[in-house]
């Protein structure tokens, strides 16, 4: 056949297979291929329908509006103000000799389920200890290890609240905050940020009115704002909460990071009682790739969040927990801060400067003392949504406010800068190229 058709052998062969993989022919052992009986129509089938019984307590919409893909890709050069940390600065050959470590000292025991589904124990008494240094009086036994603060995010909304519930957050906020309280159908209330944090001013109202269930605030450089709020306030919302007996949960993603300044203490640690469940994170001093995080919490609802991320996940990986302990309890990790710290100081000043010397004099921030962003105000009449193009094609990419409001269009004229994720010299050309968007804007 193969010589008849002027073609090879090879092509021929091929056809069969693919004939034979459709259905189309099928091959009897050392007799021939023939073609296949004709299938049986079995008439449409309805699609498999997914149950519709509650999923945990929560029922989750399949179609909540989840914030579209941007329309574009960044090209490789694009000079990008996004992200976390600056991933060319990941402890990579100090992370993979602690992995070393941990198999020669631990062997199979880390690949193991591990015994605790709160988390690996060694690691929870380390947690506790970091978080005593910052002056958290946290017992080992309080610590739930999450797979990043995310999860904690999500595990004390599915144990706190059910859908229709109000949440408070800071305006602007923690995009992916807001996207998980979406996808619950909470209904969201935001209470402005000035430069002293959440303008606690304004939240007796809301309470009296809107029964909130939680207080979702980010009191340590805000994301995106960069701000934190000064101990009256810190105070004043803790008083408040108790009052009208709202839990607060108190995200403490990067605290550790600070150029300046005295920290403060966190809300945690003047809450006499139960209101506040704290949560940190190993993604923005270390590596966001761990998922290693930790929420703090005490009494029934511990209970509740352990056994929720029980049946979720079973567990946290054990290996990254035994890793993660080591590499903290050897120094590495107090020393990779120490690094961070220094490394992204100088990006931030670097950024001011370019600001400086390129943005319009419209351009309008605070400086934080630690973190990761600045969050800037654009010139009167321009908005984040038509700059971003404009910068896109010029070589520069910007996280867009919208993405920070419960109601976006109230992001509109800002955009939130990370300063962390390129040198100095990348800073310089990315601002200056941000500069000649504005100006085309
Ligand atoms: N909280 C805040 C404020 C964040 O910015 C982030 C991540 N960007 C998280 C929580 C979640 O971080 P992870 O799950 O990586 O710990």
């Amino acid at each position: 056949l193969a010589n008849e058709l002027g073609v090879s052998r090879i092509t021929v062969k091929n056809a069969y297979t693919n004939l034979e993989s459709d259905g189309v022919v099928y091959t009897r052992e050392g007799s021939g291929t023939y073609v296949s009986p004709p299938i049986p129509d079995l008439g449409v089938r309805p699609p498999i329908q997914p149950a519709t019984w509650p999923l945990w307590q929560m029922e989750v919409e399949d179609d909540y509006a989840i914030e579209p893909a941007p329309p574009y890709l960044s090209p490789s050069d694009t000079i990008a103000f996004i992200g976390v940390g600056d991933p060319r600065e990941f402890p990579l050959k100090e992370f993979a000799r602690t992995v070393r470590e941990v198999f020669d000292h631990d062997g199979i025991e880390a690949l193991e389920y591990g015994g605790l589904h709160a988390g690996y124990p060694p690691l929870r008494e380390t947690i506790a200890h970091i978080l005593a240094s910052q002056g958290i009086a946290a017992r080992p036994g309080e610590v739930l290890v999450t797979g990043g603060s995310q999860q904690a995010l999500a595990l004390v909304c599915q144990a706190l609240l059910k859908p229709g519930d109000t949440v408070l957050v800071e305006k602007p906020t923690y995009n992916f905050a807001l996207e998980l309280f979406r996808s619950l159908k909470l209904k969201i209330t935001g209470i402005p940020v000035d430069s002293q944090g959440m303008q606690v001013e304004y939240l007796e109202p809301v309470l009296q009115k809107q029964h909130p269930r939680l207080i979702y605030t980010i009191p340590v450089f805000q994301n995106p704002s960069g701000m934190c709020m000064s101990i009256s306030r810190r105070r004043q919302l803790l008083e408040l909460a108790a009052r009208y007996n709202v839990p607060i949960l108190e995200d403490d993603f990067v605290s550790d990071l600070r150029y300046e300044g005295r920290s403060l203490p966190a809300i945690k640690s003047l809450d006499p009682g139960g209101q506040v469940i704290y949560t940190g994170t190993f993604s923005k001093m270390l590596m966001p790739g761990l998922r290693i995080g930790y929420l703090l919490a005490d009494g029934p609802i511990f209970d509740r969040l352990l056994r929720l991320k029980w049946v979720q996940d079973l567990a946290t990986s054990n290996l990254m927990q035994h890793v993660l302990d080591t590499y903290v309890t050897v120094g590495r990790y107090q020393s990779h801060v120490r690094r961070s710290t220094r490394l992204y100081r100088k990006r931030r000043d670097a950024m001011q400067m370019a600001i400086r010397r390129y943005l319009p004099a419209g351009v309008t921030y605070a400086v934080p003392h630690g973190g990761l962003f600045l969050w800037l105000r654009l010139p009167e009449g321009m908005t984040c949504t038509e700059l971003l193009p404009k910068a896109m094609h010029q070589g520069v990419e910007f996280s867009p406010g919208t993405r920070y409001f419960p109601d976006p269009d109230e992001g509109l004229p800002f955009i939130r800068l990370n300063f962390a994720t390129h040198t100095p010299e990348e800073i310089d050309e990315g601002i200056r190229r941000l500069g000649k968007a504005m100006r085309d804007a």
